[in-house]
């Protein structure tokens, strides 16, 4: 039973995940009201009354997420809220993982979760999703993973020639499954992934999905038998696990962040350069906007170079930790622009400055994130 919290995918952006979590810390979400909510975060939380404390209708997406437990009568802060609350600490890439490898079908924020071993739909996904992308079929249905989660009574632990076989197989499901399918929508925000409400595209060579496979492993240890406790509990391993998970395709991308202008190569700079050389997002940018001028300085790359179509780099203007926004039609094109090769590297040499003078690792918000590179372009002069 692969059960997830239907209708809430904007909940589960990472960036509305963080301002949660900083919220979190210093306040008790058990008791808010709606309107300081509300107003710390910018998400709608419905319905908007006074009277009625967000708790009650999404207490099961706070838990899901694992930003608090129900301790006592409070809703206790996890490690993960701590850590998501820093700014440039935790990638999208990071959490998403470690979602996708705790996350058990029931998961503790379900009444009918026991504390029993359960199999992980979204570890299978995820690996289901690396061997289709080795085996050459980088574009994967979201029908075919709930199939063939259904049919062949993988759990998530399975080996990658076990996944390989797998995959080489045909699957299908015939009914729309839609918690699966927003669940999955939800690990889309991985900095190599691109998810519409239909497919999930894989943006990774073969030696890097292999890697990324290989570092995947079912978070487990001493379970408790209080679903809350359990909750805090799995949390608590965050640290750990994210330090296991060596994900090698950031290791590829060093050379290019530093040449994208980034300074130090950090794993949020690097998670940020995954994504802008994501070429499922690039290629479904290019097919709604197709646009040759930056958007930066304004150059026709076209007309400027008669033999191409465009000379242009996608820049991604969410903080530089964040993944890809997806709402339920899919990948949300507008976080990005496109910008010629020189300017993007001239835009990240000043968030390097920015961050920098400002004591920060990354931008607080989108907003933050999206004054930086207004500011940015209104510094460069025409010459
Ligand atoms: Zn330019
Ligand atoms: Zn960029």
């Amino acid at each position: 039973m692969w059960r997830f919290d239907q209708g809430r995918i904007e909940y589960f952006q990472f960036d509305e995940l963080r301002k949660i979590a900083k919220f979190a810390v210093s306040n008790d979400l058990k008791s808010v009201s709606h309107g300081p909510l509300v107003s710390a975060t910018g998400l709608p939380f419905l319905p908007a009354d006074a009277s009625y404390p967000p708790w009650r209708n999404y207490s099961r997406v706070f838990r899901t997420a694992m930003l608090v437990a129900k301790i006592g009568d409070v809703a206790a802060p996890t490690r993960v809220a701590e850590l998501l609350a820093q700014d440039g600490v935790v990638t999208s890439d990071d959490y998403y993982h470690f979602f996708a490898q705790a996350f058990t079908a029931p998961a503790p924020s379900f009444q009918e979760w026991e504390p029993t071993d359960q199999p992980r739909p979204l570890l299978f996904t995820l690996k289901f999703l690396l061997a289709r992308s080795v085996i050459g079929e980088p574009i994967v249905p979201i029908r075919e993973i709930v199939g063939a989660y259904d049919m062949s009574g993988f759990v998530g632990d399975e080996d990658q020639s076990a996944y390989v076989a797998l995959a080489k197989k045909q699957w299908s499901s015939s009914a729309d499954h839609r918690q699966a399918r927003e669940s999955i929508q939800v690990i889309g925000q991985l900095s190599y992934l691109s998810a519409s409400s239909t497919a999930v595209i894989v943006s990774l060579d073969d030696e890097d999905a292999l890697d990324v496979f290989e570092s995947l492993q079912a978070i487990r240890g001493q379970q408790e038998t209080n679903s809350e406790r359990e909750i805090m509990r799995v949390a608590g391993l965050f640290e750990s696990a994210v330090s296991d998970l060596e994900i090698d395709f950031s290791k590829t991308v060093y050379d290019e962040t530093v040449e994208a202008g980034f300074t130090e190569g950090t794993r949020v700079e690097k998670t940020h350069i995954v994504l802008e050389r994501n070429s499922a997002i690039r290629k479904a940018f290019f097919a709604s906007n197709p646009t040759a001028t930056c958007d930066f300085c304004d150059r026709d790359t076209q007309s400027e170079f008669p033999w191409s179509d465009r000379v242009l780099d996608i820049h991604h203007v969410l903080p530089l930790c964040s993944g890809t926004r997806s709402d339920k039609s899919g990948t949300i094109l507008g976080d990005l622009v496109a910008v010629c090769p020189t300017c993007h590297r001239a835009v990240h040499g000043f968030y390097t400055k920015w961050l920098k003078a400002n004591g920060m690792k990354d931008f607080a918000d989108a907003a933050e994130a999206r004054a930086a590179y207004d500011e940015a372009k209104s510094q460069r002069n025409d010459v």
